[in-house]
């Protein structure tokens, strides 16, 4: 495999960031992840646009224009020939002495890029629909920022795995942030979608603002606003969103099925609506 670092392409195994590297020491940087589909990139401009969102929030000097970004970006995707997955990039506030405070001086962010491969389309869990817990939602109060700081969300995905489950769904104050790598939806018994609106406490997801303007397209009711942890299990469907999974339908919580307990028809209607929208971005 192929990744790139600081301006280079090289084996992944013989990329190294040294120890004194701000996003080793403090998580002190930006990620950011966007699909590949057919060997092209997915809905790209969101993805670049809130990466420079967050860099600007966090105060690291965004290294490249986003046609810079996407050069390199299409190149590593074709180096390592992924026709589907994902696309990773790091950006942290570089190597410098150890002090909490920003670096002085022009210290160059550290840039790294790498692909994997991943079944979006032939998705089993798609299928059969994928099972959540809900936990807490242990994290920091500017979860609009793509942060590598990314522990209360790796606990909260070993929760999941732990019970056997693909997702944990945060709860904060008796309502529903977000997944522990996902944006939330649910489908009321009167048909309508829902999801948080956006604010400090979570991540704008790309694939969101893309699912909501389907269903504004396709005239699907839709609302913005808070989701009561006890409306999960009286939901009549829920699905999540992410780069990676594009929308997985829901199929239980807490170990209490949703509907049938099958994908339901909002959920599938809105996968193959995302789909059609991914093949055509990746043709324009
Ligand atoms: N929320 C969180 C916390 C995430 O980590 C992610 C993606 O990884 C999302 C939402 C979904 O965002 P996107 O659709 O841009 O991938």
């Amino acid at each position: 495999r192929t990744a790139y670092l600081n301006g280079q392409f090289l084996p992944l195994d013989e990329a190294r960031v040294p120890v004194m590297d701000r996003g080793f020491l403090f998580a002190d940087g930006i990620y950011e992840v966007a699909a590949v589909l057919h060997g092209r990139l997915v809905d790209n401009a969101g993805h670049l646009a809130r990466l420079d969102r967050s860099l600007a929030e966090i105060g690291i000097r965004n290294p490249h224009t986003a046609e810079e970004w996407e050069r390199l970006e299409t190149q590593l995707v074709e180096k390592n020939a992924v026709r589907e997955g994902l696309v990773y990039i790091q950006v942290t506030r570089g190597v410098a002495e150890r002090d909490f405070s920003f670096p002085k001086g022009d210290v160059a962010p550290t840039v790294v890029m790498f692909t994997q491969e991943k079944s979006i389309v032939n998705n089993p869990m798609a299928e059969t629909g994928a099972r959540a817990i809900t936990v807490p939602d242990l994290r920091w109060k500017r979860r609009d920022i793509k942060s590598v700081a990314l522990l209360a969300q790796v606990l909260a995905k070993q929760q999941a795995a732990e019970a056997g489950v693909a997702e944990a769904f945060m709860v904060e104050d008796g309502v529903v942030t977000e997944g522990s790598s996902s944006t939330v939806f649910i489908v009321t018994r009167a048909g309508a979608l829902v999801t948080r609106p956006l604010s400090h406490a979570i991540l704008p997801g790309i694939t969101r603002k893309a699912v909501l303007a389907l269903a504004k397209e396709t005239s699907l009711a839709f609302e913005e606003r808070l989701i009561n942890a006890r409306e999960l299990p009286e939901a009549a469907e829920a699905f999540y969103t992410s780069a990676s999974a594009f929308v997985m339908p829901v199929v239980e919580i807490d170990g209490k099925a949703l509907g049938d307990g099958r994908p339901g028809p909002v959920a599938r209607r809105m996968r193959e609506l995302y789909f059609a929208f991914a093949e055509k971005s990746e043709a324009s």
